[in-house]
């Protein structure tokens, strides 16, 4: 029988996200996947599920606001994250996650098909090397570098009037200043992770000639 987790329902509600049963189910159902792949192939150092709830699915969820248009990108999504848990909570926007490691990706393909996720899509190459039919109107990463690098492998992916956001911990100060020409700080938003006594930023650009 399903047990749902109160820190989840809680803090998805935090956030603005009202879960459906459906939602909750497969976000954990997501968790219990990836402790079982886990055994197998190193996919994730977060391994208690206290810390999963809020580092893995709270902390991607938290990105929801800055959501906008149809086709998002994840690039580096490793385990699936922020991808996953966004594509389940948003079952009418369109997901690819990207990453340069096959075997994550495996495990997103086996987890999207088990939760019946129709939105989720991978692709394996390098940001740099990706060249969609479609661009995209959000392209986000978490823990994928310096923002500067993620501009750099990933700007060309993002539609005229999308979005980077890149999720950050501590304010990224430096990294801010090293901005590739073409793009610009639209703002950084703090990030308040339900549950989570850890800082979080996002970085929201644009490209330079767009007004804000
Ligand atoms: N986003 C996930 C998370 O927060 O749990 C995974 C973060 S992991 C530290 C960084 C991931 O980015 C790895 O899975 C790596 O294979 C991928 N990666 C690094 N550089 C990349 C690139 N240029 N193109 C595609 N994937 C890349």
């Amino acid at each position: 029988m399903f047990v749902s987790d109160p820190t989840l329902i809680a803090g998805a509600a935090q956030l603005g996200i009202e879960l459906t049963d459906r939602q909750a189910q497969q976000l954990i159902r997501l968790l219990d996947e990836l402790d079982d792949w886990n055994q197998r192939m190193n996919l994730t150092a977060i391994r208690e599920r206290p810390a999963q709830i809020t580092k893995h699915l709270l902390d991607s969820l938290s990105v929801q606001p800055f959501l906008h248009g149809e086709r998002v990108l994840d690039v580096g999504t490793g385990a699936g994250f922020p991808g996953l848990p966004l594509a389940i909570v948003n079952p009418s926007r369109q997901f690819m996650l990207l990453d340069s490691t096959a075997k994550k990706l495996k495990f997103i393909e086996h987890a999207a098909a088990l939760l019946e996720l129709p939105n989720v899509q991978t692709v394996h190459t390098r940001a740099e090397n990706f060249r969609p039919a479609q661009r995209f109107d959000i392209v986000l990463s978490r823990a994928v570098g310096p923002v500067e690098q993620f501009v750099k492998w990933a700007g060309h992916l993002c539609v005229g009037g999308g979005r980077l956001l890149a999720m950050k911990g501590r304010y990224p100060e430096d990294e801010l200043g090293k901005l590739p020409s073409g793009w610009k700080l639209a703002a950084i938003h703090r990030l308040n992770v339900p549950a989570l006594d850890e800082e979080r930023h996002l970085v929201e650009l644009c490209r330079s000639h767009e007004r804000l």
